[in-house]
């Protein structure tokens, strides 16, 4: 994203086992729904990209600074969308396509035109591109614009210019703001950001403020993650060497409140646990991952999800690009059980704001968590307060099935 996670737009699916923070970075991603599972006859592309010019320092994702293999990978891209084509059902309309990352921004304008060429581009409602703030120019953003991009998601991550340098981020807060402007005196009308915080050092007073100039700037989409410091990341080393610390888990608890509050005074919607939007800006395809629409992940990395079973494309490139030029798709594939589906469905639902339906078997396990208030029942929806929101990943681990 210039953020997300390999797959899906921003979301990871988490095993009972791995169910660890409840707003850690990262924490996205599945597909049954909160409703009970039911098709709409919509389906989704996510498409990764992992190139980046510089590795962030709290980065997990699979990404890559091997910048001249873009064109090859893109061509290895559209070669796997023609090896694929039967993936999604027939009847399925692709109503969103989503170029994660990585950084999709480091695709050149050409090599872009071409892979939205081969993708169903008329028939998607939203297509979103991930883009670093340091790549925004007037050029590219009118370029995306004709070639029907009409949602950019920047990875701000902050304002302040000491923070910025401390992630390794490649821009500084005056970038991020022109880089937002730019884009929004180009026409996109539908711009979401993400922030980060309880990074180590970061006080609340400096997180307020984040929140307040992303309010200022007027974008209609904000995803905020809590940082995770995650194994095989430069922060992690430098934890182990005892130069940072992980966020005292209260700071992180009153940023998130503040976040939810701040937002929602500012007439921002909180519709999942990472994610606020204006009415009318929730983001399509990221919802689709909460309430069962099939998606086809194309790239190296990508998940896919066809109803009944997930399958991942090699998270390796020259292993992908030497793959999809012999013809075959690299990829591994787990059939869903009755019980995978089940835990997923809790696991997706309760972090939306429309909670997951309370069946007989989930009010069971439910009612310590009601009492405590950490759970409400609202029209026969089970839906997780703020303090339950608070240690999510406990609830959904008590609430699924073993
Ligand atoms: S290195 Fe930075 S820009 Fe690249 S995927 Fe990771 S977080 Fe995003």
């Amino acid at each position: 994203m210039d953020e997300a996670p390999v797959g899906r737009g921003k979301v990871k699916v988490e095993s009972r086992k791995s169910v660890r923070r409840s707003r850690s970075v990262f924490c996205q991603r599945s597909g049954l729904s909160a409703k009970g599972g039911q098709q709409n006859n919509m389906a989704g592309i996510y498409v990764h990209i992992p190139f980046c010019k510089t590795r962030c320092a709290y980065c997990a994702f699979f990404s890559t600074t091997a910048l001249p293999m873009r064109s090859r990978y893109v061509t290895a891209l559209i070669k796997e969308y023609a090896l694929r084509s039967d993936y999604l059902p027939k009847d399925e309309t692709v109503r969103t396509i989503y170029l994660g990352g990585g950084t999709p921004s480091q695709i050149s304008k050409s090599d872009l035109a071409r892979l939205l060429q081969a993708l169903p581009v008329k028939q998607a409602e939203e297509i979103t591109i991930e883009a670093n703030p340091s790549d925004i120019t007037a050029r590219r953003l009118r370029a995306w614009r004709e070639m029907g991009i009409n949602r950019l998601s920047m990875g701000i991550q902050s304002f302040n210019d000491a923070t910025l340098s401390f992630l390794h981020r490649r821009h500084n807060s005056r970038r991020a703001k022109t880089a937002i402007r730019m884009a929004q005196e180009a026409g996109f009308s539908n711009i979401s950001i993400d922030l980060m915080y309880a990074l180590p050092g970061q006080t609340y007073e400096q997180w307020q403020t984040d929140i307040e100039t992303a309010l200022s700037m007027g974008v209609q989409h904000i995803s905020s993650y809590c940082l995770s410091i995650e194994p095989g990341t430069a922060l992690w080393r430098q934890r182990v060497k005892g130069r940072v610390q992980d966020a005292d888990d209260d700071l992180a608890n009153e940023m998130y409140a503040c976040l939810r509050q701040r937002l929602q005074d500012a007439g921002y919607t909180h519709y999942e646990v990472s994610n606020f939007a204006l009415p009318g800006y929730v983001s399509k395809h990221n919802s689709s991952y909460w309430d069962g629409t099939l998606y086809l992940g194309l790239g190296a990395g990508a998940h896919s999800y066809n109803g009944t079973s997930r399958q991942w494309n090699v998270a390796n490139l020259p292993k992908y690009l030497s793959s999809i030029h012999d013809g075959k798709v690299p990829c591994k594939r787990e059939m869903l059980t009755v019980t995978d589906r089940y835990n997923e469905q809790v696991m997706l639902g309760l972090r939306t704001c429309q909670g997951i339906a309370a069946t007989d078997e989930l009010m069971h396990k439910a009612q310590p968590y009601i009492h405590s208030g950490k759970l409400r029942l609202t029209n026969g929806q089970l839906i997780a307060t703020q303090e339950g929101i608070n240690i999510l990943n406990t609830i959904i681990t008590d609430l699924m099935r073993e």
